[in-house]
């Protein structure tokens, strides 16, 4: 049985996501390369802004373990000094 809420009678808010976003799903790019290398700075680049900030979930669209491995690995490179703490400013 659906949990409902106030401010959603119409019960979980699971379905509604997919009726606002237009287009086929994306699936998660990370999950078939089966984990992240953090010395891969020019794959790790795509996952960060110019400025050098770790890009969010509903940016680089990926699922939350990914997403978390991601950002560790970012967080891993800059402390190698393979990437930059701050961007071109
Ligand atoms: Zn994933």
């Amino acid at each position: 049985m659906p949990r409902r809420n106030r401010r959603n009678p119409r019960g979980t808010t699971r379905g509604r996501r997919q009726e606002y976003r237009r287009g086929k799903p994306r699936p998660c790019s990370v999950c078939p390369e089966g984990g992240v290398d953090w010395k891969d700075t020019s794959f790790l680049r795509k996952y960060v802004s110019d400025r050098g900030k770790i890009r969010g979930r509903r940016v680089t669209g990926l699922c939350p373990q990914c997403q978390r491995e991601v950002a560790t690995a970012v967080k891993n490179a800059r402390e190698m000094a393979l990437m930059p703490y701050v961007g071109g400013r």
